[in-house]
C-alpha cells in the first residue's frame, strides 16, 4: 500500500475528485476523515461525541482522535492499494503522525481554488448523508433536484457548510494546513493542480500529476 494526500482548502472539491477517480480505479481507496468523523457523530460514538463540538465551530479535532481513525483504516486496507487521503493530515504534528505509521508516500496533490471561488462553492454544496456523495447545485446538480443520483436519498446541507462557520474553516485551513505546503515542497512530495477547471478536467489533472 502506498498513500496519496490530498491538500487544499474546505470545498476545493478534493473529495469529489477522489470519489470519481476512486470509483473508477478498484486500486485507489478514498478515505475522507470529514467523512469518518460524521459517522461517528451519526452513530453517537465516544469519538463521535469527542468531535461534535468542534466540527460544528469550524475548528479541528484532536490530534490523536482523527489519527486513531486514519491508523485503523489503514490496519484494515489489504493488497496494492493507493489510499486517497483526503483531509489528514491537516496540521504538521498530524504529518508526523502519519508518517510514524510508516506507509510509503508517493505524492501530496495541491487542489488549488483561490478563497473568492470558495465561498460560493460551500454555498452551493448538498451532500448525500448516506453515500456521501457531493453536488453543487449548479456546478454539479444531481438529476433530480434534491434527490442523490446514486442512492436516491435526500440531500442535505451541512452544518458546517453555513457562511459563518466556513469562514472559521477558511482561517483554520490558512494558520494550520497551508504550512503543509511548504513542510512537504521541501520533501519533495508536493505537485499542484488547478482545481477550477470543472469536476471531469479537475479529475484527470489529478490523476496525471499524482
Ligand atoms: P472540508 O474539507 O470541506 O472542510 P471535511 O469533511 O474534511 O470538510 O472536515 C469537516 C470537519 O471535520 C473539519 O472542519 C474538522 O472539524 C473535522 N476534521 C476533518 N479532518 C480533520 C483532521 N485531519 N484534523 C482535525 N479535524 C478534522
Amino acid at each position: 500500500m502506498n498513500i496519496v494526500i490530498l491538500l487544499g482548502a474546505p470545498g476545493s472539491g478534493k473529495g469529489t475528485i477522489a470519489s470519481r477517480i476512486s470509483s473508477e480505479n478498484p486500486q485507489l481507496k478514498h478515505v475522507s476523515s470529514g467523512d469518518l468523523l460524521r459517522g461517528a457523530v451519526a452513530k453517537g460514538t465516544e469519538a463521535g461525541k469527542a468531535a461534535k463540538e468542534a466540527m460544528d465551530a469550524g475548528q479541528l479535532v484532536a490530534d490523536e482522535l482523527i489519527a486513531t481513525m486514519i491508523k485503523d483504516v489503514i490496519a484494515e486496507t489489504e493488497g496494492d492499494v493507493t489510499m486517497l487521503l483526503d483531509g489528514f493530515p491537516r496540521n504538521v504534528k498530524q504529518a508526523e503522525i502519519l508518517e510514524a505509521m510508516g506507509v510509503p508516500l508517493r505524492s501530496v496533490v495541491l487542489v488549488d481554488v483561490p478563497d473568492a471561488a470558495i465561498e460560493d462553492r460551500i454555498a452551493g454544496r448538498r451532500t448525500c448523508p448516506e453515500c456521501k456523495a457531493g453536488y453543487h447545485v449548479r456546478a454539479l446538480p444531481p438529476k433530480v433536484e434534491g434527490i442523490c443520483d446514486k442512492c436516491g436519498a435526500k440531500l442535505v446541507v451541512r452544518k458546517d457548510d453555513n457562511p459563518e462557520t466556513v469562514k472559521d474553516r477558511l482561517k483554520v485551513y490558512h494558520a494550520q494546513t497551508e504550512p503543509l505546503i511548504e513542510y512537504y515542497t521541501k520533501k519533495g512530495l508536493l505537485r499542484r493542480i488547478d482545481g477550477d477547471q470543472g469536476p471531469v478536467k479537475n479529475a484527470e489533472a489529478f490523476l496525471a500529476a499524482m
